[in-house]
């Protein structure tokens, strides 16, 4: 699922310190499970900025929604009606749905009040370990089902590199190389002569901004051309 982290506290309230009225909106979604911005989250921040705004001697009107999804049109329809009655918004959702809200209401500024950090696990409860970057070219198949795009700190398609020490990473003796553990996993399902063959170097030419259309969903031909 996509992990965020909510923003430093300072940073949110300078966004908006000279709004009176900011609407803070939730996504029910992956930020509600990792506890970075769903309902619970969105009444907290919202209880800090009346708190912080009343001791400013500048006090703030808000209003709170949590919707299921912000990067999902049809739930932003909700919204429709009451960002009218705001001057500025703080989404709690991850880039994308602050994006696709920004994008919905393009006459009213929209805050991000969370970092997103990644696509991740959950090792324990709220343990979270990165393990794709969307780098839409997965090379899973080869490596033994370790990405080393998130797990190596070069992100080499081919590994490892020369800093590869007893199992480790240059960069941290407790970080493992992460081509060290493609070998390994390679080793134990016989399947080593992977590591020999030469990755292409990804297409960036395809990457701005990278759009997926499902083949069930595509207009037929005829329909397109009208
Ligand atoms: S190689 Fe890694 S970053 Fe790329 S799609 Fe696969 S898991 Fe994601
Ligand atoms: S030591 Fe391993 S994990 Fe670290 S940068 Fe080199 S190949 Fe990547």
């Amino acid at each position: 699922m996509i992990v965020a982290k909510r923003k430093p506290f300072n940073e949110i309230k300078e966004y908006i310190q000279d709004y009176k009225k900011v609407l803070i909106t939730g996504c029910g979604t992956c930020v509600a499970v990792c506890l970075a911005g769903g309902e619970k989250e969105v009444e907290v921040l919202n209880t800090e900025l009346d708190m912080a705004r009343k001791l400013d001697n500048n006090p703030l009107t808000t209003g709170t929604i949590t919707i299921e999804r912000q990067c999902d049109v049809e739930y932003l329809e909700k919204l429709d009606d009451l960002v009218k009655d705001y001057e500025a918004i703080l989404s709690m959702a991850c880039g994308v749905g602050i994006q696709f809200l920004a994008e919905r209401f393009p006459g009213i500024p929209v805050y991000p009040a969370v970092d997103t950090t990644g696509m991740s696990v959950n090792i324990a409860v709220g343990w979270y370990e990165e393990r794709c970057r969307s780098c839409g070219e997965c090379v899973l198949g080869w490596t033994g089902g370790i990405c080393p795009v998130t797990m190596c700190a070069k992100g080499l398609y081919n590994g490892p590199c020369g800093g590869t020490n007893n199992g480790n990473c240059e960069i941290d003796d407790e970080q493992p190389c992460a081509w060290f553990k493609i070998y390994e996993r390679l080793a134990t399902q016989d399947r080593l002569d992977n590591i020999l063959k030469i990755k292409e170097p990804v297409d960036w030419n395809d990457q701005i901004p990278r759009t997926l259309v499902q083949p069930g969903y595509k207009k037929p031909e005829k329909a397109t051309q009208e």
